[in-house]
């Protein structure tokens, strides 16, 4: 029994929350925030769990765990994605919804930070048992979420349709005379039913906005730049879409069917239609299969990561050879594979600044609904730039000032916010 329980543990995975606790921990002590402040946001404000049944197409019920974490409102409504994903628990929504809290206060936009998810594998389901699993989710939150309250988003497999069966969901449950009062229940709908323009490819254009940042600090040219990508999804295909046009050459990219790799350059344009088709990288015919480590092994200028948390290590961040890691991803990086990236003098555009062009546009996306108006790709484009811009060199100042890592003058800058608003307000009573 004692070599079952023990070979258990071992499989547990790495605790994700625990890793945005060290982070928070390391910088509220260089900044020395305020001890009751450092309390009050070292701990979610709700945890919602709802269990709920769904009939699947043959009949049968399947029980499924939904999960919605509020880690934080006191900057404005509750904001962040939901995931469809196995190894979705409540340690890791904690982690996510935590991580939200920060990149809003940093974009300084009005949101708080949540999110939430379902625990599944989506691709074992019929489009029709998605949708009846959504709307069935959707039910169960009720007003967990809302407009005003807590809105919803896309994330690792939800895409705008998921979207759209969410609003449709609530907008059904609503008294008919305040339905058309609640369109930005979510952000990331379809263009015809609410979304914006620019939405879909947000979080990856906020990518490629940081990383040109980045070059103008540091002298660096993109033309003829080498590029590897983890994850070729929403964000990860749109990030290596977007910097082709600067002359990057995308070397290698991984996802969950496997990695790929030519060093001539692949044409990321034609790997997303292969994707959109096959269902993931492998067997694009014009590159080699490699392996996991040869992935990360392979030598480029630039890594994103756009898949998911935990995957530069204490085992795999020896192995990278680049000058630059924009993280696309939420968590990418744990705290020993920060510690590795530093003492490499890899440099780090960590999560919750690279990634927040998504939340952003949401952001955009939720006043359009709200004021009835339409923009235009070149206006969000713009605004959108300016934000993540102002974020950049917000934390690039708070580096410099703190001398310290980005990742931590992230939090840092973010934390600050915080802190100012919640000495100005207080607490009630
Ligand atoms: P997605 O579902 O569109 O794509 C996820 C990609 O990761 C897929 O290509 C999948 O095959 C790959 N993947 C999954 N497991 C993998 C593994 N073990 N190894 C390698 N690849 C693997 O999701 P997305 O929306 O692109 O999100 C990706 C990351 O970006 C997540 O961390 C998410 O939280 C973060 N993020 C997304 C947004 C957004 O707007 N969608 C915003 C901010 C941050």
């Amino acid at each position: 029994m004692a070599v079952i329980a023990q070979k258990k543990k071992k499989a547990k995975r790495a605790s994700v929350y625990a890793n945005v606790t060290a982070q928070f921990n390391k910088a509220a002590d260089i900044m020395e925030l305020d001890a009751d402040i450092r309390r009050i946001l070292s701990k979610p404000n709700n945890e919602i769990i709802v269990n709920f049944p769904v009939k699947m197409d043959d009949g049968r019920i399947e029980m499924f765990s939904g999960y919605r974490v509020q880690h934080n409102n006191a900057l404005g409504p509750y904001k962040g994605g939901l995931r469809f994903h196995p190894a979705v628990d409540i340690d890791e929504v904690r982690a996510l919804a935590t991580w939200m809290t920060w990149k809003s206060a940093i974009a300084y936009i009005p949101y708080g930070g949540a999110k939430g998810g379902i625990q599944m594998e989506p691709s074992k389901y019929s489009s029709e048992e998605l949708e009846k699993i959504t709307r069935r989710f959707t039910f169960a939150l009720g007003n967990n979420i809302g407009p005003e309250y807590d809105i919803p988003a896309p994330d690792v497999n939800t895409n705008s349709q998921i979207m759209a069966w969410i609003l449709d969901t609530f907008l059904s449950t609503m008294p008919p005379h305040e339905r058309q009062r609640c369109i930005h229940v979510v952000t990331g709908k379809p263009i015809e039913s609410g979304g914006s323009l620019g939405r879909d490819k947000a979080t990856g254009q906020g990518v490629v906005f940081t990383i040109e940042e980045w070059t103008k600090d540091n002298n660096f040219g993109l033309k003829g730049a080498t590029y590897i990508v983890q994850g070729f999804g929403n964000v990860g295909s749109w990030a290596a879409r977007l910097l082709k046009p600067h002359g990057s050459i995308l070397t290698a990219a991984e996802d969950i069917t496997g990695a790929i790799l030519n060093s001539k350059g692949i044409d990321p344009e034609k790997l997303t239609e292969h994707v959109w088709e096959s269902g993931g990288v492998a067997n694009y015919p014009d590159a080699e299969p490699i392996c996991h480590e040869t992935f990360m092994r392979t030598k480029a200028d630039i890594f994103i990561p756009a898949a998911l948390e935990n995957q530069i290590t204490k085992e795999t961040a020896p192995f990278l050879d680049v000058r630059l890691v924009a993280e696309g991803a939420n968590g990418p990086t744990d705290p020993n594979g920060d510690s590795i990236l530093q003492s490499m003098g890899i440099d780090v555009i960590p999560d919750i600044l690279c990634n927040a062009g998504g939340v952003i546009v949401s952001y955009f996306e939720w006043l359009q609904n709200k004021r009835s108006e339409f923009w235009e790709l070149e206006e969000v484009d713009n605004k959108m730039y300016k934000k993540i811009v102002t974020a950049y060199k917000r934390v690039r100042d708070t580096a410099k000032k703190y001398n310290t890592d980005w990742r931590t003058a992230a939090y840092i800058a973010a934390l600050s916010h915080l802190e100012t608003v919640y000495k100005e307000r207080g607490i009630f009573p």
